[in-house]
């Protein structure tokens, strides 16, 4: 066996060995939270370890496609039992290489077990359908069939339960895969990794080849040899990769961007539509592609939702993620805090008012890490940049309306299509909502960034390639299906 650090150097996992790449070159992973505390360093790869990592994959299929999905279940059961022993230990470097509190990392690791437990059992449902032939004397049925290859490409904001979400799915229907995690959260991962690891995975079935996006993530989307790529993260990468697979015909899945919604309506009851917007926004300090960013709210109920949302985001403790009592951590790196007072700029600039935040936090123990206020604008118009464009950060624009049917028109005029939630009490209010809102996810009486393992989730117009990740859902990308026709 090898082992996968050394002087807290990260190596690539290929072919069931940790090696280093050819480059001889590393990347440092820094804690957003304090960065002079380095969480490790990784391997800043080449397009010859990829070749590597694919080739090793593209070897492991051919047997691992052919166990039966039990047995492959049963090998992501023990990597849950792996990491459900390990849980501290990548809770806490998670937060430490991307931010967020632990207690949301602990719930993120906890997620990710439960996603491995999930699709472990996958292995023993059904896979197809049999289907009336025309002919009496025939059986006809579908089947399903692993895509071979598949490169999983994914963001640093939810550094456990992303990769999880892909590999565990693309596994149990007897693909092998290749990761390159976001290089912000490369550690983080790499930790996953030696978790199938110690569950005793064949080599090859499980490769992570880090480095940087244009290297490696494009090397991936361009790589003849992998079958199928699965994309978390920006919209203007995920474009790309897409028309890259495309070009050569490989499938793709892309998850992006957001603008979510949350509408409050006159009948609302307030104190929970106060407590779901500000989990939404500011958990995770706003980095989930779920996250609440507008909300817009019915005139009636408008100052008194202002006054009750600007009290409890007052009550917001901001810090290190490993402290205990601290509610919001920093932002995950320097361009995303960057971004987020680009926004506020943007904001003021557009004549919006900024009445909550829009600064970082004063103190010693803000100096060193990449920290922001929650911050909230009023006075927004739903053609400004700041109700527009995806800000990534703790940050909401509030858009006043008369009616429900006048916030449905708002919460739709955007080019993202994600989540979206309304408070409401009347049921013809839920229902336009239900029927009229273009989102994937359409939530009533919740926050918008709710989302459970067993259930479709993806996106609508620009935040997805409209295909659906989780629960069953996966099998449709992770598969092909194939129609067996049988004449004695
Ligand atoms: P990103 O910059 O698009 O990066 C995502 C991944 O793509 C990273 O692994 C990145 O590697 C890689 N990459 C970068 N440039 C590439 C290139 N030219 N070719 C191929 N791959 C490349 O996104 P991010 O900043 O990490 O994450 C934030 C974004 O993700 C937000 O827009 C958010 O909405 C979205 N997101 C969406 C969902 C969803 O399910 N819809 C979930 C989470 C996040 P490096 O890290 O090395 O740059
Ligand atoms: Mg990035």
């Amino acid at each position: 066996m090898t082992v996968s650090t050394k002087n807290n150097i990260y190596s690539n996992f290929i072919g069931g060995q940790w090696v280093e790449s050819s480059s001889g070159d590393v990347i440092k992973s820094i804690n957003p939270a304090n960065t002079n505390d380095i969480v490790g360093y990784v391997q800043n790869s080449t397009k010859q370890d990829l070749d590597s990592a694919v080739a090793s994959a593209k070897k492991a299929q051919i047997q691992w496609k052919k166990l039966s999905g039990a047995e492959r279940g049963q090998y992501l059961y023990n990597v849950a039992n792996v990491m459900e022993k390990r849980l501290d230990e990548i809770a806490e470097c998670a937060t430490r290489e991307m931010g967020k509190t632990l207690a949301e990392t602990k719930g993120e690791t906890s997620r990710g077990i439960a996603i491995l437990r999930y699709y472990a059992g996958e292995g023993m449902r059904k896979v197809g359908d049999v289907i009336p032939s025309t002919d009496q004397e025939a059986l006809m049925f579908t089947t399903r069939t692993p895509l071979g290859v598949v490169g999983v490409i994914t963001p640093w904001n939810f550094p456990i339960a992303i990769p999880i979400w892909k590999v565990a799915p693309a596994l149990i229907y007897g693909n092998t895969v290749v990761i390159k995690p976001a290089t912000d959260t490369a550690v983080t991962c790499a930790k996953i990794v030696e978790c199938f690891e110690e569950a005793g995975l064949p080599a090859g079935v499980i490769n992570i080849v880090t480095g940087s996006g244009s290297v490696i993530g494009q090397g991936i989307a361009d790589h003849p040899d992998i079958n199928g790529i699965t994309f978390t993260g920006s919209n203007g990468i995920g474009k790309q990769i897409g028309q890259s697979a495309l070009k050569r015909g490989a499938k793709y899945q892309l998850e992006m961007g957001g603008k979510n919604p949350v509408i409050v309506a006159a009948d609302a009851d307030l104190d929970l539509a106060v407590e779901a917007t500000i989990a939404g926004a500011f958990r995770s300090t706003g980095q989930k592609c779920t996250a609440t960013s507008r909300v817009i709210i019915e005139s009636d109920v408008y100052d008194a939702f202002k006054e009750k949302l600007l009290a409890k985001t007052e009550e917001i403790t901001i810090g290190d993620g490993l402290k205990e009592g601290i509610w919001m951590g920093p932002c995950a790196n320097k361009n995303q805090l960057q971004t987020v007072f680009t926004y506020v700029q943007k904001g003021l600039d557009e004549g919006a008012s900024l009445v909550f935040g829009g600064e970082q936090p004063k103190g010693n123990e803000y100096e060193n890490g990449f920290y922001i206020q929650p911050t909230i604008f009023e006075n927004v118009t739903s053609n400004m940049a700041i109700a527009q464009e995806e800000v990534f950060g703790p940050f909401i624009a509030l858009i006043k309306v008369d009616s429900v049917k006048e916030g449905l028109e708002v919460a739709n005029d955007v080019q993202y299509g994600l989540s979206a939630s309304i408070f409401t009490t009347n049921i013809a209010h839920m229902l336009s909502f239900i029927n009229e809102m273009d989102a994937g996810l359409v939530r009533i009486n919740a926050e918008s960034a709710g989302v459970e393992l067993q259930a479709p989730f993806g996106g609508m117009k620009q935040s997805s390639s409209h295909s659906r990740e989780q629960g069953e859902a996966a099998k449709e990308f992770f598969t092909s299906i194939k129609t067996v026709f049988v004449k004695g």
